[in-house]
């Protein structure tokens, strides 16, 4: 049976698995997975692989309908407006009671609210906002490398017109610091198109017009990348993003006592994108927001600085991660703590062996997508594992010139089917460098 068809026979039986579940008054997801797990255990069930498209259409598309259909025109309406500032409550205790928000008469108006939360991301006015209360906002740490990237997008060049001896899919051209601080990656997606992502450190930011982009290509440690986007057709400007500094609001530290108040994601915290961070770790602290908020109740007057602790806690392992690999640079300004300097001869040793050993790549990945703390990477199981492999001369090192390397072993590591399907997507492309 066609995958199509396939799609929806099943849509099918769960909608009619749903109906059953309201007609017997049970949960219907419990139905489902009921029901799923009784097809997986049948023998000769197809494997089936969603094309992308396939599920934007047939299941992406229906969820957002019924989202809409679902929402109050009337309430995003209301709701759709910039936030000026914070609404206070007359005498008593310091306790915020709203948002002011631009009217569309001109002005501000009002909105009341138990708990107002601040996730107005990297640009959050809270700071103005707390200094038009007549208070002095918390410590702000910033550690900036003074990088900038920039990506386009490429349709490839027929299979006929790439030279026979370039074997790879996809490439990752490294800096070489100090002499060279730019470096690059170009990765196929769908559709045979391409995606070019570069970045710089200082002077060597990548540049947002486009006749200047060869040149900077030409200026990494290799042409590789250049000579490979000379082939393929561009089908996009260039998109350039300069915004890149880790910032820390220490709402943990802070001496001021406000109610009804909290700041969250990146309003709070936010990293230097490259990392890639941000999403994750604004996923996971609104569950500490909301987890604070079962144990206290929103009305709390403690609510705002248990959280603010409980989200520091948090945010220290990806802080961490990302100041250290930009304090790893000369770009960046001030001194990194004493911890940094301690910890770079073992990181450096932890990525140059988890560039040959999968376990360790994997252990990575899980911390950088927050599966687990920073904390994992310094388990005694691992520094021993790491100097093992170090001090051992009979361990197999991968091949570093490209020549040898199998084909695409430079996007895709070797990792064990299982765990490919348990992390379904997730991106796992080791750094490579040509030698
Ligand atoms: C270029 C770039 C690339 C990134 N790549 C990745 C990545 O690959 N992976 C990853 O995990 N993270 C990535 N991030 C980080 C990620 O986007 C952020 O960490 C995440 O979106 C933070 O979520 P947030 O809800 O805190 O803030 P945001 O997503 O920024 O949301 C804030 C919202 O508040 C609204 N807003 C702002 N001010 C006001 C106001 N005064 N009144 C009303 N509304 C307001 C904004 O319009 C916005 O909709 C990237 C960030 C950038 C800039």
């Amino acid at each position: 049976m066609a995958v199509f068809e396939l799609v929806l026979t099943l849509l099918l039986v769960g909608a009619v698995l749903a109906a059953l579940a309201r007609r017997f008054n049970v949960p219907y997801p419990a139905l489902l997975a009921l029901a799923g797990a009784a097809l997986a255990l049948l023998p000769d069930v197809p494997s089936v692989t969603l094309d992308p498209k396939l599920a934007l259409t047939l299941l992406v598309a229906p969820v957002l309908l019924d989202a809409a259909f679902d929402s109050s025109p009337r309430d995003l309406k209301r709701n759709w407006r910039a936030v000026t500032g914070l609404a206070l409550a007359a005498g008593g205790p310091r306790r915020v009671t709203g948002i002011r928000c631009s009217s569309k008469r001109g002005g501000d108006t009002t909105l009341a609210g138990a708990l107002a939360v601040d996730a107005s991301g990297r640009g959050s006015k809270a700071p103005a906002w707390l200094r038009a209360l007549g208070l002095e906002p918390p410590e702000e740490i910033v550690v900036d490398s003074l990088i900038g990237y920039a990506s386009r997008w490429y349709e490839a060049p027929p299979p006929g017109r790439w030279p026979q001896n370039w074997w790879w899919k996809g490439i990752w051209v490294d800096p070489v610091p100090p002499a060279i601080q730019k470096g690059g990656a170009l990765f196929p997606v769908e559709d045979g198109q391409l995606l070019l992502t570069v970045a710089g450190l200082g002077p060597d930011v990548p540049p947002a017009d486009e006749a200047s982009l060869e040149a900077f290509l030409r200026g990494f440690r290799t042409t590789v990348l250049a000579d490979a986007v000379a082939l393929a057709k561009p089908i996009s400007k260039v998109f350039s993003y300069r915004q890149m500094p880790n910032r820390w609001r220490r709402f943990e530290r802070w001496s001021e006592r406000l109610a009804g108040f909290v700041v969250i994601g990146d309003s709070a915290c936010a990293f230097n994108p490259i990392y890639a961070q941000g999403m994750s770790v604004a996923a996971c602290v609104a569950g500490i927001l909301a987890d604070c908020c079962r144990r206290s109740g929103p009305l709390s007057p403690q609510l705002p600085s248990a959280f603010a602790k409980a989200q520091a806690k948090f945010l220290s392992g990806p802080w961490a991660l990302a100041t250290g690999a930009d304090f790893r640079n000369s770009t960046t300004a001030g001194r990194p703590p004493l911890a940094n300097k301690l910890l770079a001869p073992y990181l450096d040793a932890f990525f140059e062996t988890a560039f040959d050993d999968p376990t360790l790549s994997i252990l990575f990945e899980e911390v950088s997508q927050m599966l687990r703390p920073a904390t994992a990477m310094m388990h005694p199981s691992v520094v021993a594992r790491v100097l093992m492999r170090r001090l051992n001369p009979f361990v197999r090192r991968r091949p570093r010139d490209p020549a040898v390397l199998p084909p695409a072993a430079l996007v895709f590591h070797d990792l064990p089917p299982r765990w490919l399907e348990r992390h379904a997507g997730a991106a796992v492309a080791p750094s490579f460098s040509e030698s």
